[in-house]
């Protein structure tokens, strides 16, 4: 079967892009197989003519929409069966337009799913795929498997045994439809011999009990983008459920789940991370070691550093989707009282206290001051 295009894929933009990130990638690629670069070469300028034809669409809103909703369609005169997949696309000019009236097609119901002789897309499906935070930081290879339905082997998808035929229906002559005189008018329904079908399996296939599919178990490996959140939906287009006499295939839906982490928490691009430090390291100053998605880093701790001092790690959270920028992490200390003293530790705290005036402790000093206030 011929292989759907991709039109984000043809531009080499993330499907979220944005205009502009989609306006610059087209010039670049337009530069670059343009005929005064590629010196009048054939397949350069077949790949200008595709490019041209995505941006076309991918530059419109209200056609990019459509798009991203539907997806290319294949089987009748889609991409696939059209012009598009089986390599002359854009040949003998023309091209993609006539293929996206499809969508307008699907979209006010005159194309319709369901085709002459039964021709049904098949099922979207949806699943879900948990990730964890690295992974979703890096973008990652998955392998997934699902159940998805399958035309049936042994019959071809056709329903009928190996060895016989499926007839064509005899009451709408295949068409699917018959037309009931109704007073002056005659109106069109849906065959009651064939269910619509046009055709009749009197020997039915035994693997697919005449169904023509089976469920069958689907492997396969897809590519997590870097930045992808929880709830982020990526669509693999055609690995749906099988169509039905002869319609497209559905596309399969993943959604994002990340799994929660010991101790990065993410808002948005910002990966946050409390970290405890000692009591001296806060009054003194330090440079800690602190975890990153990236492995350790190093952070300077200023001195006088109170309980939910932010400090920032610049870069380090995570990427934006749409490739824009890198967020950063926010590093949380925490100061943490020390606890379990020896003898020794106690005489130095008491002596520490004892050496301790007005200034070392600004905020207790003002609260005992007010405090002594309100009771005057
Ligand atoms: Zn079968
Ligand atoms: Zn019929």
């Amino acid at each position: 079967m011929a292989q759907k295009p991709d039109l984000y894929e043809m531009l080499g933009v993330p499907r979220d892009a944005s205009q502009e990130q989609i306006r610059k990638a087209y010039l670049k690629l337009a530069h670059k197989y343009h005929p005064d670069k590629t010196g009048g070469d054939k397949e350069a300028e077949e790949k200008l003519k595709q490019i041209n034809a995505a941006y076309d669409i991918l530059k419109t809103p209200e056609k990019r929409t459509q798009y991203d909703r539907f997806g290319s369609t294949d089987a009748q005169g889609g991409f696939g069966g059209g012009g598009f997949g089986g390599g002359g696309f854009g040949g003998g000019g023309q091209g993609f337009e006539a293929p996206f009236e499809d969508f307008f097609d699907m979209l006010f119901g005159q194309g319709g799913k369901r085709g002459a002789g039964g021709a049904k897309a098949g099922n979207d499906l949806e699943l879900r795929l948990g990730i964890t935070l690295e992974e979703a930081a890096f973008g990652a290879k998955k392998k997934i498997r699902y159940n998805r339905r399958e035309n049936c082997g042994d019959c071809s998808g056709t329903g009928a045994a190996p060895g016989s035929k499926a007839e064509s229906c005899s009451q709408c002559q295949g068409v699917g439809q018959v037309r009931v005189a109704h007073g002056f008018f005659s109106v069109t329904r849906t065959c009651p011999q064939c269910q619509g079908e046009g055709k009749i399996i009197s020997k039915p296939c035994r693997t697919c009990a005449g169904k023509g599919q089976t469920k069958n178990a689907r492997e396969l490996s897809v590519d997590v983008p870097p930045g992808v959140d929880s709830g982020s939906r990526l669509r693999v287009t055609g690995e749906g459920e099988a169509g039905h006499a002869g319609g497209r295939r559905g596309d399969l839906y993943i959604f994002i789940d990340i799994a929660e982490h010991p101790f990065f928490e993410r808002d948005g691009t910002t990966i946050v991370c409390e970290v405890p430090i000692t009591f001296s390291q806060a009054a003194l100053g330090a440079v800690i070691r602190v975890p990153t998605l990236e492995g350790e880093a190093e952070l300077k701790i200023p001195a006088g550093s109170q309980t939910d001092t932010q400090l920032r790690l610049r870069s380090m959270g995570m990427p934006d989707l749409r490739g824009y920028r890198q967020g950063d992490q926010i590093v949380r200390v925490i100061v943490e009282t020390p606890v379990k003293l020896s003898r020794k530790q106690k005489d130095l705290l008491k002596e520490f206290d004892d050496q301790a005036d007005p200034k070392t402790y600004p905020n207790r000093t003002k609260f005992e001051a007010d405090a002594e206030k309100g009771h005057s």
